[in-house]
């Protein structure tokens, strides 16, 4: 397994909508591989194919609320419906290091997706991994979770995290 570089604002790249997959074929399974190492080693609990510069329609995500890792690697992720209630939750996200705000985000939602053995699987969920499916599928429409802010929080965030990128880049 590989760890991957992750892209960080303002990355143009991290504005693309990904194209879909047609099959999850060796490559991709093993794409899904690298980008669930890569977020288990960066401590996220989600990632977006879009943030390592791949331009498909993947994603890995971990919404376990106990300490028993719960991994699942998701292709063509699709939302079938969501929940009326919605939620205030913190969120941050690999790609803007360091910074976190309070997104609206659907409590419950059922989605599709294509697993890693390339088989139509239908899921329910709510809590963290409602969330972190929501951020993601936002992440392969060239979303990031600033958009949904306010542009002065925005510009805020942004700033901030450019600090965090260059003294990485040190
Ligand atoms: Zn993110």
């Amino acid at each position: 397994m590989t760890v991957l570089k992750i892209l960080h604002v303002p990355d143009p790249r991290l504005k693309i909508t990904a194209q879909p997959v047609e099959k999850v074929d060796a490559s991709i399974a093993r794409l899904m591989e690298d980008m669930l190492e890569t977020m288990y080693v960066k401590q996220g609990v989600g990632l977006a194919a879009t943030q390592v510069g791949v331009n498909q329609r993947v994603i890995v995500v971990d919404g376990s609320e106990t300490d028993k890792p719960e991994p699942l690697k998701l292709a063509n992720p699709e939302l079938l419906w969501r929940s009326q209630e919605s939620k205030d939750v913190s969120e941050g996200c690999l790609s803007v290091p360091e910074q976190y705000a309070e997104v609206n985000r659907f409590t419950r939602v059922k989605f599709r997706y294509l697993d890693e053995h390339n088989q139509t699987v239908e899921r329910e969920a709510g809590g963290l991994l409602a969330h972190v499916i929501q951020h993601e599928i936002d992440h392969l429409n060239g979303i990031l979770f600033l958009e949904h802010l306010s542009a002065l929080k925005r510009q805020m965030l942004l700033r901030r995290a450019l600090k965090v990128t260059k003294s990485m880049a040190r």
